[in-house]
């Protein structure tokens, strides 16, 4: 394989760490390169806290995660619960720095007892599969995608997830795979 990179999953308090092994797997497969989930405590996102919205900033994660992992040379994606939010936005399901290193992603609101109803833990891990998909592949330099199905399109809402598949489609994989050997 010509990538000699990986994939480190690191988690961010608050965080139920059950929910980061089951990425390993469907990671692996769509960016063919090693995943490990970090057994260090999780790291503290309360520094990027806003009182004012109740919400974690995202862009704060990123920075911070960079720094903390600045000797590792491969990918790094930050997991956490708490509510992520950009400047701009009202939330974010996650944020990637584009061709770069580092994605967040949150599980917050792909819960579906946020929308009242009863807790679904096998919907929340696709969700988050998707989201963590959708934020690496930004990691990895693709763009969104106009296809639905494809994991790069972009979503606004849980119901967009759910109508979009977990895998990447045949285009995107296309530019992945050039990517991933040029
Ligand atoms: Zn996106
Ligand atoms: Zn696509």
């Amino acid at each position: 394989m010509a990538n000699a990179s990986s994939i480190l999953i690191v988690a961010i308090n608050p965080i139920d760490r059950a929910l980061l092994q089951p990425l390993a797997k469907p990671l692996t497969g769509t960016f063919r390169c090693r995943v490990e989930v970090t057994r260090d405590v999780p790291l503290d996102g309360s520094f990027a806290f806003n009182l004012s919205r109740n919400q974690y900033a995202s862009t704060s994660l990123i920075t911070s995660l960079l720094e903390k992992f600045e000797d590792f040379d491969g990918k790094i994606l930050g997991v956490t619960a708490g509510d992520l939010f950009v400047p701009v936005l009202t939330y974010v399901f996650g944020e990637a720095q584009l061709e770069g290193k580092v994605a967040v992603v949150s599980s917050h609101r792909l819960r579906d007892e946020y929308y009242g109803l009863a807790p679904d833990a096998s919907l929340l891990n696709l969700r988050l599969v998707k989201e963590s998909t959708h934020e690496l592949g930004h990691v990895f330099g693709l763009l969104h995608c106009n296809n639905y199905l494809c994991v790069m399109h972009s979503s606004t809402g849980v119901e967009e997830i759910d109508v979009k598949t977990n895998r990447l489609c045949s285009r995107c994989s296309e530019l992945l795979f050039a990517k991933l050997n040029a």
